[in-house]
């Protein structure tokens, strides 16, 4: 068993309440263990939807976990699936389990929303290749969850739908963007979840719940059907109980795919392959510079004994100095921003989505709809990046963000020279109280100074819980690869997830 939120075992399930034990026992599962029942015919898989539903109804109210739920679709799906399952079409490990969807991801005939009132009716004609794959192995989805505005934040606290509460503590954010995703795997109203990281918005909020959450190599994970934020950052990837489970699911989701056109054909997909106990000889190293100021002691230590029990099981650790690390946020908000302003021109009001009510002509109709449609976050981040792109200004900004981008990228390769692995936090604190981050942008965007660096190389990152604060809140680990050595970074994060284990 993986830590799961306090509250997860003492809840109100209304009229299921005689099912009790079995729905809290059923929800306990991971995903896999689940996945294992379901095919061995121990539980249907109308039953772990019924378990999700029965929790969400006790407990949604309280975490708003989902945006959209898709109750009658989801059973007609599970009687499909129950029925390849049993005429043995279905064998996968996850064949039946129900996952929750970031609702950036597109879901065909499935309400998609980005959590922004500019697509609040906005039904996909088709669906995420990700997400697909997902219902080729069986997954049904019991809903979509919510999320920063156009995954434009880190507490989830910029949707047009209402703020997600931390299931570990709901005066606290869940963190974000997939901080609806990451609360829905730890509120055990759901076994795992899809989100998406541009810029640690998967790593990030796993950390804050206490659960692991991967993001590949930039290419793994088709991006098609994926509402684009920064096209060049974004990668989606699995929120999960544990690292197993969470091997599972990016195993199934990753591939080339011919809608996009930035997919990578890679070999060494076989993510579950590298679900090894063993880092002997792994070389391991610490950037001294992710322990400078701004990082809570708490989060510090829990950090550095990870890496001490790490050094126990065997592996070579080292602190080394990697430079730049002071230029990642400024160079990953400038290109993100840029690439927003243009990825989001697209939301006029002709084709989908919200339209002004009352308007003069087409520019007023433009203006308006915009301007009512879009967050305030979401707008910020549309006025740099036109700004940082506009001429007299590109030279100056958006070009030497790209330089540092590349430079950024060898640093890493220098490091991954010397290092299998690189090793730190995921985020400065534990999760923030909420409303606490909304009043200054510029202290959010600096709280992603650990997580921005893989987006900016294309590297695979892991977020996965090494701890508690004096508070009881998790706190996460971060380890960083190589370009397609995800199987490394699996590998390192299972060992330490046994080492924890046996705690
Ligand atoms: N917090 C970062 C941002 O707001 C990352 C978000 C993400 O990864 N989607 O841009």
């Amino acid at each position: 068993m993986t830590d799961t939120a306090p509250e997860s075992g003492a809840v109100f399930l209304g009229e299921y309440k005689i099912k009790r034990i079995a729905v809290m026992e059923l929800l306990g599962l991971t995903a896999v263990e689940l996945g294992k029942k379901i095919a061995t015919k121990e539980v249907p898989v109308r039953e772990a939807l019924d378990a999700v539903y029965t929790r969400m109804d006790a407990v949604e109210e309280k975490y708003h976990c989902y945006i959209t739920q898709n109750r009658e679709k989801a059973y007609e799906e599970a009687v499909q699936i129950q029925a390849r399952i049993d005429a043995g079409e279905l064998r996968g490990p996850l064949a039946g389990v129900p996952v929750a969807i970031k609702d950036n991801l597109c879901t065909e005939g499935l309400m998609t929303t980005c959590a922004s009132k500019i697509l609040y009716n906005f039904v996909p004609a088709y669906t995420a290749t990700a997400v697909k794959k997902l219902q080729e192995a069986g997954a049904v989805i019991p809903g979509k969850t919510n999320m920063d505005e156009f995954a434009m934040g880190s507490t989830t606290e910029t949707s047009a739908f209402g703020v997600t509460k931390n299931p570990w503590d709901a005066s606290r954010v869940p963190g974000g963007s997939s901080g609806g995703s990451a609360a829905a795997v730890a509120a055990g109203e759901c076994w795992y979840a899809l989100g998406s990281d541009t810029g640690g918005s998967i790593r990030q909020p796993a950390a804050h719940c206490g659960v692991v959450g991967i993001k590949p190599t930039y290419g793994t994970v088709s991006r098609y059907g994926l509402v684009a934020y920064a096209s060049s950052m974004d990668q989606i990837g699995p929120l999960a109980k544990d690292v197993t489970d969470a091997a599972t699911v990016l195993e199934i989701i990753s591939g080339c795919d011919a809608k996009d056109s930035t997919s990578i054909q890679r070999k060494n997909t076989q993510f579950t392959k590298a679900l090894v106990e063993d880092v002997r000889g792994l070389k391991i190293g610490i950037p001294r510079e992710y322990f400078g100021d701004g990082l809570d002691p708490e989060v510090a230590a829990a950090v550095k004994k990870a890496a001490e029990e790490l050094k126990a099981a065997g592996a070579v650790v080292e602190e080394f100095d990697i430079p730049l690390v002071e230029y990642a946020i400024p160079a990953y908000y400038t290109i993100a921003d840029a690439e927003a302003s243009s990825n989001l021109e697209r939301f006029d009001g002709i084709k989908y989505g919200y339209r002004a009510g009352d308007y003069k002509d087409l520019h007023d109709m433009y203006k308006k709809t915009r301007s009512e449609g879009f967050g305030p976050e979401v707008k910020r981040r549309i006025m740099l990046g036109v700004f940082v792109l506009s001429s007299g200004y590109y030279d100056a900004y958006y070009l030497k963000a790209l330089k540092v981008r590349t430079l950024i990228k060898k640093a890493f390769d220098d490091a991954f020279a010397k290092y299998d692995v690189i090793l730190g936090p995921v985020a400065p604190t534990t999760a923030p109280k909420l409303g606490e981050s909304l009043s200054d942008p510029l202290k959010m965007y600096l709280s992603d100074v650990y997580t921005v660096s893989a987006n900016l190389a294309g590297l695979p990152a892991i977020s996965l819980p090494c701890g508690r604060d004096h508070n009881g809140l998790p706190i996460g680990l971060q380890l960083i690869a190589d370009c397609f050595r995800e199987d490394v970074l699996i590998r390192t994060a299972y060992t330490y997830e046994k080492i924890r284990g046996k705690q």
